[in-house]
């Protein structure tokens, strides 16, 4: 008996090749009738078969759908049939019942590279080879929806043959792909000295034969520029850290395949998932202590090495010309400012930095940076959410916005959102937004998809740090839109992060992190706080130190310590015990005799620890004396140590007593590992007390060791952490617009 079925399927379903492929399961599977586009992220099939064809059907829907796509939801429903004598693709309708998503950059696929490395093929070599399953999307849209004539590639008409393959229903993977081109009618490369004198010659063969020279490149990518260079040359690794002004953070590497990067790094199955996926991620995976390693100056005094794969043939071609096939490939930008990405940009802002300049002439419309992440205790844990992620929406499970609305996120490594309905969107890694020109990168970002999605904000939500540049973009925005500003506290907005994406609406959360404003002007960031609904109540903290100064304190980890031994000794034993200066201690004294600005934040006390055991005592990066902590607990044993609970406090100054006592006593990896796993073991205790479920977030909450302590003190708890935004700051506005979501306001 023919039945028939109309099919709804919603999700990443356009600019990926799902018709084309609805077509051929649906020509295999022996169902007639039709799909279409809907204009939104919808797709409409109509089946008509008989039982056994129709299952044959929808098992393949089920089971192929192509890697790059993603299916929110399916709606299936019986209905009437017509009389189809075979399958159509039909032409796309106008109904809109969902707005357009954006699609993300994903890296080449596995059959175009085929192409790139076969001699007969004609686009064999070619540096720009995409297809319907793979290339550059959102970093060169102007506007939605992804039709070839809103994108970048709109200055490059098809060529004869790329027309046949684009019109051609059995063309697997060209029919209807709107990024693709070819060697006669693509974007084409130059390679130029950085005064802008063009090199002749193979650009690709004679940038690789540069870099082993030893000069420093800037190459144009999808979202931005590299600067590229040997990572195996001491010299030329810190010749690249002076001119970038960069003594210490770490350089991300660049390799041809998992192979070579399994020479220098430990790579487990989730972290081999990551690096090869579509979004090409850089990976932080765990340095080999037995293998090949790298200059000892790509990522000094760190137990983690940033790994990302080639992710277009214009890497790969150059990594293959390049022996040791893999080179540092870091952001293009000077300190703080966003990533170049056109080649006046590298002239002027790179020109002290670069040697020579591989550009192509297809435009970057949107910055893309990589995106970053680390697998700790299992958990893969996004660090910064870019390239291939962004500007995916994330959907509210549970709530729905009764108006449009913009969140700014906090000020470091930040990221704001605009949020309609029940959809969130991120903008892309932006940076730190105390820089004047990255803090404009947030108001186009966000003023750009205010635009593609055609919203008018209600509202708009900020943290509640005065200092912020964001919170000042956030009151100039609301005036421009007659928005009103919601202001939340940056743990909460940390915490129901987590939150909505797992539609929780109360519960208990551990915040911890950097430094935020805490709802008392003081420092927050060790944080046990139950919530329900928008209804808040910090139930613990970390205990209060001195915090004179601000955040001078950040940059000087000894000065940190120095506050936390003041707590319990004389600032003159203090100070000496710290290693700062006489004279500086006494002024210290001084202020902090008067009530003065507090903190609990769990990065100043990591930075103590840090600083005591002589790990790391200059902040040059964000994160630095934590994050080399961390790295220097490898190997460590577990000691007793236990930080007590006193009333709403968390004793963490009572560690630099034992700290004291065991000075010499035991190994520095062993007392690092306990410092880090204690900690984790009194929040989640603590924590433990509201909820038998526990939010975990904010900037340290990707510490192997402190979660550790959580997981395996968790008493049979569920410890929930981000997955589809970062713990760190680059998460907050989801949150930000979660909160509002939760007021429920109908106004
Ligand atoms: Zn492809
Ligand atoms: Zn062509």
């Amino acid at each position: 008996m023919v039945e028939c079925y109309k099919i709804v399927i919603t999700g990443i379903v356009q600019g990926v090749g799902f018709r084309p492929f609805i077509f051929r399961i649906a020509k295999r599977s022996g169902v007639k009738g039709y799909v279409k586009n809907m204009g939104g992220s919808e797709v409409e099939v109509l089946i008509q078969g008989d039982k056994q064809n129709i299952g044959k059907f929808m098992e393949s829907l089920f089971k192929d759908v192509p890697e790059v796509a993603k299916i929110d939801k399916i709606i299936t429903e019986e209905t009437e049939c017509g009389d189809w004598k075979d399958f159509f693709i039909l032409p796309s309708g106008t109904y809109v019942k969902e707005p357009s998503q954006i699609p993300p950059d994903f890296a080449v696929c596995e059959d175009c590279m085929r192409e790139v490395l076969n001699p007969q093929d004609r686009r064999y070599r070619y540096p720009f080879n995409s297809c319907v399953k793979c290339g550059p999307r959102f970093s060169m849209m102007y506007t939605i929806p992804y039709d070839r004539e809103n994108t970048s590639m709109r200055d490059f008409p098809l060529c004869k043959e790329c027309e046949r393959e684009y019109h051609n229903p059995e063309d697997e993977r060209r029919f209807d792909a709107q990024g693709i081109s070819c060697p006669i009618c693509g974007p084409r490369l130059f390679l130029s000295t950085i005064e802008g004198e063009i090199i002749d010659g193979d650009p690709i063969k004679t940038t690789a034969k540069l870099i082993s020279e030893g000069y420093i490149i800037a190459v144009k990518g999808i979202g931005g520029f590299h600067i590229v260079v040997d990572p195996l040359n001491d010299d030329v690794v810190l010749k690249l850290r002076k001119r970038k002004n960069r003594p210490q953070q770490p350089f991300a590497v660049m390799a041809q395949s998992l192979e070579i990067i399994e020479n220098y790094a430990i790579v487990n199955e989730k972290e081999k998932e990551l690096l090869t996926s579509p979004q090409r991620p850089i990976v932080l995976l765990k340095k080999r202590e037995d293998g090949e390693s790298l200059s000892k100056y790509v990522s000094p005094g760190l137990d983690r090495e940033g790994f990302f794969l080639f992710y277009t043939p214009l890497h790969y071609l150059l990594l293959e010309e390049f022996p040791p096939h893999l080179f540092i490939a870091t952001s293009g930008n000077k300190h703080g400012f966003p990533m170049c990405v056109d080649e006046q940009c590298v002239k002027e802002k790179l020109k002290d930095v670069v040697d020579y300049v591989l550009y192509h002439n297809r435009k970057i419309v949107n910055r893309v940076d990589d995106s970053m992440i680390r697998v700790s205790n299992g958990r893969p844990l996004l660090l910064r959410r870019s390239r291939g992620y962004a500007p995916l929406w994330i959907q509210l499970k549970n709530k729905a916005l009764h108006h449009d609305i913009l969140a700014l996120g906090a000020e470091l490594q930040n990221a704001g959102a605009v949020a309609f309905k029940d959809k969130v969107i991120l903008t892309p890694y932006i940076g730190d937004t105390d820089e004047y020109s990255t803090l404009i990168d947030l108001e186009n970002y966000v003023l750009k998809f205010v635009t593609m999605y055609s919203l008018k904000p209600k509202v708009v939500v900020v943290d509640k740090n005065p200092a912020y540049q964001s919170v000042y973009l956030g009151e100039k925005l609301a005036e421009k839109f007659s928005a009103k500003v919601v202001k939340v506290q940056h743990h909460v907005a940390h915490i129901l992060s987590v939150a909505a994406e797992n539609g929780i609406e109360s519960g208990v959360g551990i915040a911890i992190d950097g430094i935020g404003y805490g709802d008392d002007g003081n420092g927050w960031g060790g944080e046990v706080i139950k919530f329900e609904g928008v209804k808040y109540e910090r139930k613990h903290h970390l205990k209060y130190v001195p915090y004179v100064g601000g955040d001078v304190n950040a940059l000087r980890p000894r000065r940190m310590l120095a506050m936390f031994l003041s707590t319990f000794m004389d600032w003159n034993e203090a100070g000496k015990i710290a290693g700062i200066k006489e004279e500086e201690a006494r002024l210290l004294e001084k202020i902090t005799k008067k009530p003065g600005l507090m903190t609990s934040s769990t990065g100043r006390f990591l930075d103590a620890v840090s600083a005591f055991l002589n790990v790391c005592d200059q902040r040059t990066y964000e994160g630095e004396p934590a994050i080399k902590l961390e790295a220097s607990a490898r190997g460590g044993k577990l000691l007793d140590l236990d930080i007590k609970v006193v009333g709403e406090e968390i004793d963490t100054p009572s560690v630099f007593k034992w700290l004291i006592e065991n000075r010499g006593r035991y190994r520095i990896n062993d007392i690092a590992y306990t410092v880090q796993y204690r900690l984790g073991e009194a929040l989640i205790k603590t924590a433990l007390k509201y909820g038998d479920k526990v939010i975990v977030s904010g900037g340290a909450a990707v510490n192997e060791y402190i979660l550790k302590g959580m997981m395996e003190n968790s008493e049979g708890a569920e410890i929930i952490l981000p997955r589809k935004v970062p713990p760190n700051d680059g998460g907050i506005a989801l949150g930000q617009a979660y909160y509002y979501a939760l007021i429920n306001d109908t106004s």
